[in-house]
């Protein structure tokens, strides 16, 4: 049984996130998505509200399950059980600091791989800076963010 953990800061999910999350479901038997926290990065969304926006997007997918850690991505890896981290790559720019994560890890310990997913052409440009950015504005989200949250997201931007 194959479980793979993809890890990031979700803040929020957006459909880029969850184009990944899909394609995943249907390669692996499992795919825990983990809310990472980072004290050193600002989020708009507190840790609970971005598990809850990932685990209402996910509904649909049974093989889904959402956490979060505080700690090393490797740690929360071992602890899990997990034989794979994914990870998406949308343009070169994405490339230079997703390698250098992946590097660390593997120097962490090398019986970790990471999986890179190419985002799809209508995501590529998509990040949940720009979904946020565009909501802030009051502009159209509907392209960006999963239905299932977007009353959330204007409650924050109203
Ligand atoms: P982090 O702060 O860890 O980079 P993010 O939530 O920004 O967390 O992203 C998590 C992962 O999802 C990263 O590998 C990122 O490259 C990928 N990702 C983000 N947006 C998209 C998208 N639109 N399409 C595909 N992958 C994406």
């Amino acid at each position: 049984m194959t479980k793979v953990m993809y890890p990031g800061s979700f803040d929020p999910i957006t459909k880029g996130h969850l184009d990944i999350i899909n394609r995943a479901s249907v390669l692996f038997d499992e795919v825990i998505v983990a809310v990472m926290i980072n004290s050193s990065k600002k989020c708009t969304f507190d840790e609970a509200t971005r598990m809850e926006m990932i685990r209402l997007s996910t509904a649909h997918l049974k093989n889904v399950t959402v956490t979060s850690d505080h700690g090393l991505t490797i740690n929360l890896v071992k602890k899990l059980g997990v034989s794979l981290v994914i990870r998406g790559i949308r343009a070169v720019i994405d490339y230079e600091y997703e390698l250098q994560q992946a590097t660390a890890n593997m120097m962490l310990d090398d019986s970790i791989e990471t999986l890179f997913f190419v985002a799809k052409p209508e995501y590529s440009f998509l990040s949940s800076s720009v979904a946020k950015e565009i909501a802030t504005h009051h502009g159209d989200i509907s392209k960006f963010i999963p239905d299932e949250i977007q009353a959330i997201i204007w409650k924050k931007f109203e």
